[in-house]
């Protein structure tokens, strides 16, 4: 159990939304591991600005060029779009470094694990990381490919005994989604959030403006910050030792 989670109070623990307030850890060299261009801002954008913020130097791995996306909110040809995208919203991020990776979209479960874990430590060890930040482990979105990009980075991070810090929705607001969009979004309840952060949204926003061809109107990914507001909330899959 954190600390955050010992100093709540027994009311929020009972089912209320926990206080915000917590610090991120004070890593200095994060790995960022996702499976999509887009997933580094539109749904970790706030916590990795706020690491910039902090003076942490993020590398970000991602598995695939999206190419494989419903959306298509600018005409051509979606890999190297998405590509293009990526970049432009790691440098409004402010990150370091992107390694952009050709695992196929929408397949990535059965990309083969090994290649992937494989994949995930030589980036640790190329960027030197001290922590993993991830997609919670339910794929957030009920995207498979989330799903396998975040156990990957666990089995990495595992066998490197590095931390891994998962992004992930509290339960209200995966409900709403459900509801409203008939969308698969899984939430956790307050007991299995360890930390709740508050961030300030205008770097994520100038980056997911960087994914034009997935910033569509109209789009879930609206609502979900409207819901979020100011707050973002964070669980380890890897504990710290
Ligand atoms: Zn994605």
């Amino acid at each position: 159990m954190s600390d955050a989670q010992e100093t709540r109070s027994p009311a929020t623990t009972s089912g209320a939304a926990p206080p915000v307030g917590d610090d991120l850890p004070g890593w200095r060299r994060p790995l960022v591991v996702v499976a999509h261009p887009d997933d580094e801002s539109f749904g970790l954008g706030a916590v990795l600005s706020a690491f910039v913020g902090g003076g942490a130097c993020v590398a970000v791995l991602c598995f695939t060029h999206g190419e494989a996306s419903t959306l298509h909110g600018v005409e051509g040809d979606l890999r190297e779009l998405r590509a293009a995208e990526l970049a432009e919203a790691a440098h409004r991020l402010g990150l370091a470094t992107v390694e952009l990776l050709d695992e196929p979209d929408g397949a990535l479960g059965v990309a083969g694990t090994e290649r992937l874990v494989t994949a995930v430590l030589r980036a640790v060890d190329r960027h030197a990381a001290d922590g993993l930040v991830v997609f919670d482990d339910t794929g957030i979105t009920g995207h498979p490919d989330h799903v396998a990009a975040t156990a990957a980075a666990v089995t990495a991070a595992r066998g490197a005994g590095l931390p891994v810090l998962a992004w992930t929705l509290p339960e209200p607001v995966a409900q709403a989604l459900r509801e409203e969009f008939g969308a698969p979004f899984a939430g956790r309840p307050p007991a299995e959030v360890d930390l709740v952060v508050g961030v300030d949204r205008a770097t994520q926003l100038e980056a997911v403006a960087a994914h034009p061809s997935q910033a569509v109107p109209g789009s879930v990914l609206w609502r979900r910050l409207d819901l979020l507001g100011p707050v973002e909330h964070l669980r380890w899959l890897h504990r710290p030792a």
